[in-house]
């Protein structure tokens, strides 16, 4: 690559030129995740092997369809910090949260809620609702929402932890994200599970982003199941393959209420008898066979994450998300420019580096939607979540000191620039 503002050389990040030779900067790895460089090679591998094998593709080559997810399950299996055999890739995030909670969320007559925050992901939401109703519950009063105090945006560890220990025995699933994706708090996933298993309630997690942005040992925190999706940090491409976790404590208590032949041991897979034997744990979940071009894409990107190691991508995580903090706090401020405090900008984020990911997310009360115009005519890109926060995130594996540098210059530009057009409605 040429540009000015490289990517490393593992990805590509070619988002058109600024100004005739910068480089776009990306902060929006959270939402997807940018194009490993080996995607583009291993998927015409395997368009070659089924032009040349067809069928026989499925046990030949490098790469044998049907098993090959289960060879890259390793390395999935070391960034969430489990046992090969505790996880599967399979379907998308929605559909394995489904798959997980008719399997854990079992309500009777007295534990029958399942705790969320109030702020969940609207998929979490509804799959939580209609999951609740399919019991003949009413969600109303079986949807346990914790939300933040009076005047505060992101939830304590001891409310929390408090709710668990007044509600819990009505509690039936704890089902939290890791990383919340709007306010980017990460959560204390081993108290928490911790806390729940104290009370009897069984503790899940979604880690849409948390997966490839934090340090996670699903293993040795006891936590029931979790599942995720691979195309935020992992960087597998849009509707790339989820994965799911179950605890190999659970591995012969909890069974799939849905069967597939997949979920069948691989023996008697292609024998074509009905007969089950179901595979223990969460292997057995599995119903379909599996895609290739999902998999060797998300395998591209996990070579990458093998190599650099999570506990080096936190490192350098911790430090480049604080120099945002630095440089975004000097506008909060107004430090430079009286202007900039009449956008009565916040930052939602916790500024414990423990409690959270590499994003940081700005409330902009005022006019947020010309602010990111403005920034992305200038060449950054990151989003806005209705109503007004922005969320930025510098990714390790491809955002550098200077991206950061660069982007929170353009965007006390573009501050500016809205403040500027915006005189007369700005009080
Ligand atoms: C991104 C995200 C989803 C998306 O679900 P899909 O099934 O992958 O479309 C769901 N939940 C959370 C918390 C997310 O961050």
């Amino acid at each position: 690559m040429t540009h000015r503002h490289k990517s490393p050389s593992e990805m590509t990040g070619d988002l058109g030129l600024v100004n005739g030779e910068e480089q776009c900067v990306y902060m929006a790895g959270n939402s997807l995740g940018l194009q490993p460089k080996k995607v583009k090679v291993y998927l015409e591998e395997e368009l070659d092997k089924w032009a040349k094998l067809a069928v026989h593709g499925h046990f030949d080559g490098a790469r044998p369809w049907v098993y090959f997810d289960e060879i890259i399950s390793s390395s999935m299996a070391s960034i969430v910090g489990a046992k090969e055999n505790e996880v599967a890739l399979m379907n998308g995030l929605t559909v394995n949260l489904h798959l997980l909670l008719l399997a854990f969320y079992k309500p009777t007559a007295k534990r029958n809620k399942i705790l969320l925050e109030e702020k969940a992901f609207p998929s979490d939401y509804f799959v939580i609702a209609s999951q609740i109703e399919m019991h003949n519950l009413d969600p109303t009063s079986c949807m346990l929402l914790v939300t933040p105090r009076e005047g505060e945006q992101t939830l304590r560890r001891e409310d929390l932890l408090s709710t668990i220990e007044r509600e819990g025995d009505t509690i039936a699933v704890i089902l939290l994200s890791g990383v919340q994706y709007l306010t980017g708090q990460l959560f204390d996933m081993a108290s928490i599970t911790h806390a729940g298993h104290n009370m009897g309630c069984v503790v899940g997690f979604d880690l849409a982003h948390a997966v490839g942005n934090v340090e996670l040992s699903l293993h040795e925190w006891g936590v029931d199941f979790a599942c995720w999706c691979s195309y935020k940090y992992l960087n597998s491409g849009a509707g790339g393959v989820a994965g799911a976790f179950v605890h190999e404590k659970c591995m012969h208590s909890v069974k799939p209420v849905l069967i597939g032949w997949w979920g069948n041991d691989r023996e008697n897979r292609f024998t074509m008898e009905n007969k089950l034997k179901l595979i223990p744990g969460v292997r057995g979940f599995r119903l379909s066979n599996p895609s290739i071009f999902l998999s060797c894409s998300l395998q591209a990107s996990l070579e990458i994450f093998t190599e650099a190691s999570m506990p080096a991508l936190r490192k350098k995580s911790v430090q480049l998300t604080a120099y945002l903090e630095l440089l975004l706090q000097r506008i909060i401020n107004a430090e430079s420019k009286e202007q900039l405090k009449r956008l009565k900008l916040k930052m939602i984020t916790p500024t414990d580096p423990v409690q959270r990911g590499c994003q940081l997310s700005l409330q902009i009360p005022m006019l947020s939607q010309p602010v990111l115009q403005e920034l992305e005519r200038r060449g950054a890109m990151c989003d806005i979540r209705e109503p007004n926060i922005l969320r930025v995130a510098p990714v390790p594996l491809y955002n550098t000191f200077g991206d950061v540098h660069r982007f929170v210059k353009l965007l006390k530009d573009s501050f500016l620039a809205v403040i500027l057009k915006d005189q007369n409605n700005i009080p």
